[in-house]
């Protein structure tokens, strides 16, 4: 009776260290995790299911592993301990706020530009000032000699 399982089980054991607990606590895992879930390594490429480890060197420890080892079909021998996965994307995380960063100093730069520009703008603006009073005056003067 316990020998279709055993079986199943003595195939995964040969390729990882690891053997599978299909729990239902390992679901409920799927479903609450915000952090994106890996996608496994089959055709279909559909998302990676959470089991728990039960070796004496990482007990309890969970981890990722094709959906179809749960439901006793063909399968791929996708693996990664959920901790690391979770660690990869922090840094995956990390690395998008420095481009983040990078960008916001772009922007700091074109708004300086920007500002140079505006004073350069309004210095112009203060000589045609001048400039029109000048003319304004020369027209005056002009008018008035005429006389
Ligand atoms: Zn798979």
């Amino acid at each position: 009776m316990a020998s279709n399982s055993d079986a199943k089980r003595s195939s995964f054991m040969s390729m990882g260290e690891v053997s599978f607990d299909e729990s239902d606590s390992a679901s409920n895992l799927e479903t609450h995790n915000s952090y994106g879930v890996p996608s496994c390594e089959c055709r279909r490429k559909s998302k990676a299911v959470v089991y728990t480890s039960k070796t004496s060197k990482n007990p309890y420890r969970t981890f990722y592993g094709c959906r179809y080892y749960k439901e006793g079909k063909t399968h791929c021998k996708y693996f990664k301990w959920v901790d690391e996965h979770i660690d990869e994307r922090l840094a995956e995380l990390e690395e998008g706020k420095q481009n983040l960063e990078m960008d916001t100093k772009v922007i700091e730069v074109m708004m300086k530009d920007m500002q140079e520009k505006m004073k350069e703008i309004m210095g112009w603006k203060k000589k045609m000032k001048v400039m029109i009073g000048f003319m304004i005056v020369i027209v005056i003067i002009a008018m008035v000699s005429r006389q």
